[in-house]
């Protein structure tokens, strides 16, 4: 047709439609549980980083608006607490009144439409939450949280923040036209808040559940009209059922009606991404769930959010035509390749707060009487692996209080996680004495776990125990004079040991389990002596182990772990409780309890390679001599009976 003929029937038909019918395009950007990595940089390794950071994520939002006419962003919250820079300036240097939080300066000036209250938004209390959102040049939103006021009917307490806003925004349609939309923006933060900073919030605060509050509000929106409605839930995609006061239940919220996209996060997770492939409410290609766009942008600014809607007035009101979502990373992890430079204004924007971190990090905040070193952890109770077993229950003790399980006996189960072999026999933990900075946590705990607590048995406990004696060999007593300790297939990583109970490990016995948890030798018992304040463990007793979300929720395939008999799901990382109880020490001696210890076998010299920065250590270790160093790093070392 040529060009002239077809402008005019494209013109006739545009005549015979009514006089509004248009359609439009609309990008909505997601940042989620940006945990205060502002720059690209890791504080606790001491170095710029490529694979996260807020700096990266911003060259991706600005290429993706310059790629659209019309767009929105907003962010999930989770946002001022995770790093040390979050905690300097709330809890170091705390922000002086008036000033602007480091988080803003940097979300003001990429230009925020709404933002959304995470959970980790209460962890320095509600003040703190209250003068750091002072300082955001947006809207914040949150429908769950009410403010508790006691006699006061449940159903009227008020609620602690703006529970949604109505952006008025003027789009450009494909036609080149100016539409004027009205966008509802909901926000909604995990009722688990109440358990997670309980002595910040309670009395104060009272949180409601997520699905019935979007059930509740979503009808006033659309009625105070909202054409399009984005649901911002700090809350992860469930499977199976979904629980009243849920923590995640984006499934559920994706089946409320009026919902025209889900810009979801907390689980740090990636969505579209493989781990929700087999989500039976999930369309992976299109990024939908229950046919609803929605995103989760991992964590630490590492991807940025993207869905993209069509949308159509032509039935008198604006509709989602078409819409799918998709994540952007800034690191491309199979290729080790940065995908998104650091935009430098984030550093001349928090560029002091940035140094006074560093500063910090490196500064002295607790003083060592003893070198600190992972030399010998597979073999004796270790002062690098004690330490961390303390600090993590001092955490919990504090975090249990007043629940049903603070009677309990609390034990603390860590592993060694620096310990040579496939790393390099360089690859320890070895501060020397004296001055501990906080970056020397780094080097503690490499892993960024959060600390997770279990309730079980005795028995259980048992067990525990027989899968990490998995990492010796079996020792012949009739054998070879001299055999080899350490099974090089176990992970030192799953070396768990216990603190809170005594025990001796018996490795003439065998494995009782494989590597993958099966038990192989039912009738085998390496654990011995196995005792709670002196006493036998009674395999029916309760106990509550405090350790990581990987270990509870089953990683390491320890027998009968799965995440079930969780009870205390904590929000802060063990390097945070590790931190935490640093700074609370002045000066500390280092030493382990040897709580536990491996049975001698008579006539059989029991040996292992380690580092050999370990032989300066000796001294301290009477159950080791060194038998000779190898010329690689490594030396053989034995124990003594
Ligand atoms: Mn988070
Ligand atoms: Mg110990």
């Amino acid at each position: 047709m040529p060009h002239r003929l077809r402008s005019l029937v494209l013109l006739l038909l545009a005549a015979g439609l009514p006089a509004m019918a248009a359609e439009l395009k609309l990008r909505i950007l997601e940042t989620t549980d940006v945990h205060m990595n502002l720059l690209a940089y890791d504080y606790y390794n001491d170095k710029p980083t490529e694979e996260f950071g807020l700096a990266r994520t911003i060259t991706l939002i600005k290429a993706a608006r310059a790629e659209v006419k019309n767009s929105l962003l907003f962010d999930n919250g989770d946002l001022i607490q995770g790093t040390p820079l979050g905690d300097l300036v709330a809890r170091v240097k705390p922000l002086p009144a008036g000033e602007v939080h480091p988080a803003y300066k940097v979300l003001n000036a990429i230009g925020v439409d709404a933002a959304n209250i995470g959970n980790h938004e209460f962890n320095y209390g509600l003040p703190f939450v209250r003068q750091a959102i002072a300082g955001a040049r947006f809207p914040y939103v949150n429908a769950n949280v009410v403010v508790d006021e006691p006699g006061v009917p449940e159903a009227q307490l008020k609620n602690a923040f703006t529970p949604y806003v109505i952006l008025e925004r003027e789009f450009t349609d494909e036609a080149g036209a100016p539409q004027k939309l009205k966008v509802g923006v909901i926000g909604f933060t995990p009722p688990q808040i109440m358990m997670w900073d309980r002595s910040q919030l309670l009395g104060k605060v009272k949180a409601r559940d997520i699905l019935e509050t979007a059930r509740r509000y979503l009808p006033e929106i659309k009625a105070r009209g909202a054409d399009i409605v984005v649901a911002i839930p700090h809350s992860g995609l469930e499977f199976g059922t979904t629980v009243m006061f849920g923590e995640n239940v984006v499934a559920r919220l994706a089946e409320v009606p009026g919902i025209d996209a889900i810009l979801f996060g907390h689980s740090h997770g990636e969505f579209p991404g493989g781990f929700f492939a087999r989500h039976p409410k999930v369309d992976l290609a299109r990024g939908t769930i229950n046919g609803v766009p929605a995103v989760m942008a991992s964590a630490w600014g590492a991807h940025l959010g993207v869905v993209d809607l069509v949308l159509d007035n032509s039935g008198g009101a604006w509709k989602v035509k078409e819409g799918r979502a998709y994540l952007r990373p800034i690191y491309d992890k199979a290729k080790r390749a940065s995908l998104a430079a650091a935009d430098p204004m984030v550093e001349q924007l928090v560029g002091p707060e940035h140094a006074a971190t560093v500063a910090y990090m490196r500064g002295e905040v607790a003083r060592t009487t003893a070198p600190i070193t992972s030399y010998f952890a597979q073999v004796a109770d270790d002062p690098s692996v004690q330490l961390v077993s303390l600090a993590q229950l001092a955490y919990a003790k504090q975090a249990l209080q007043g629940t049903p399980h603070e009677a309990l006996p609390l034990l603390s189960a860590a592993a060694p996680f620096k310990s040579g072999g496939r790393m390099g026999w360089q690859y320890y933990t070895d501060i020397p004495a004296g001055p501990i900075a906080l970056r020397n946590i780094a080097s503690l705990y490499i892993y960024p776990n959060t600390v997770k607590a279990v309730r079980i048995t005795g028995a259980q406990v048992r067990e525990w125990l027989e899968f990490s004696a998995g990492q010796f060999r079996r020792i012949d007593p009739n054998g070879p004079p001299a055999q080899d300790l350490l099974d090089d297939v176990f992970r030192s990583y799953n070396f768990d040991t216990l603190d809170g109970v005594t025990y001796s490990i018996d490795v003439t016995q065998p494995q009782r389990y494989d590597v993958y948890g099966k038990l192989i030798a039912p009738q085998s018992r390496r654990i011995t002596n196995l005792r709670h304040n002196g006493q036998p463990v009674d395999d029916a007793a309760w106990f509550i182990v405090v350790t990581n979300n990987y270990r509870a929720s089953g990683g390491g395939n320890f027998p009968g772990l799965d995440g079930s008999s969780i009870v205390l799901d904590a929000p802060d990382e063990n390097r945070e409780a590790l931190s935490r109880y640093l700074v609370a020490q002045k000066e500390f001696n280092p030493s382990a309890d040897n709580n536990w210890r491996i049975q001698p076998v008579p006539g059989v010299r029991l040996r292992f390679t380690s580092g050999a920065g370990g032989i300066a250590h000796l001294a301290r270790y009477p159950q080791i001599k060194l038998v000779q160093e190898n010329r690689d790093g490594s030396a053989l070392y034995e124990l003594v009976p």
